[in-house]
């Protein structure tokens, strides 16, 4: 876990309090389902790429048919809560990291020096990250954004896919990672 800016553990504070003392509208801030990981997400240090990942792989890990990661710069990613932050490694590309407490998905490091991808899940219920999603998605609803987004190993999307969503998507669909070309250090 060395790779991230962290802070001292600190003791829980409830998360309402933390929310009320944010100190700007770009940062969000997100728990896993029992509190045990904490992070604050700074959004104004890059503009980033979000994909939904398709693959076997996620399935097994999160019991959900799709999941979908915001890569962010690693520098606009800081614990403050990591009492129950694990990593497992199942594959020499990358470390998935996750909760021991509820069974959270946290995120995906493909050790990228910059990067970082945050399942995207965690920071939908901050109104901050709400208010910047409003100026990312067109009138039309398609979402705007610097580098391509979309669906990603598409090839390995089980049929219930269609069955739920219908046959097509907002979203561009790429096989395997896709274009994938987001880089922190370029911001
Ligand atoms: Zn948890
Ligand atoms: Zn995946």
């Amino acid at each position: 876990m060395k790779s991230f800016l962290r802070r001292p553990a600190t003791a829980m504070v409830p998360m309402v309090q933390r929310w009320a003392s944010t100190m700007s509208k770009n940062v969000v801030l997100a728990q896993c389902g029992c509190g045990g990981v904490q992070f604050e997400a700074d959004l104004r240090k890059g503009i980033p790429q979000l994909t939904v990942c398709n693959c076997a792989a996620c399935r097994k890990v999160t019991g959900a048919v799709q999941l979908p990661f915001l890569a962010l710069p690693r520098k606009s990613v800081t614990f403050t809560e990591e009492a129950t932050l694990r990593e497992w490694e199942p594959t020499a590309l990358a470390k998935r990291l996750f909760c021991t407490g509820c069974g959270a998905q946290i995120a995906m490091d493909y050790r990228e020096e910059n990067t970082i991808w945050i399942c995207l899940g965690l920071l939908c219920d901050d109104q901050h990250f709400n208010d910047w999603l409003k100026n990312v998605v067109n009138d039309d609803g398609h979402i705007n954004l610097k580098y391509p987004c979309g669906h990603i190993f598409w090839e390995s999307r089980p049929p219930i896919v269609e069955v739920l969503y219908g046959d097509h998507t907002h979203l561009p669909v790429s096989e395997d990672f896709g274009v994938y070309v987001y880089d922190a250090a370029q911001e």
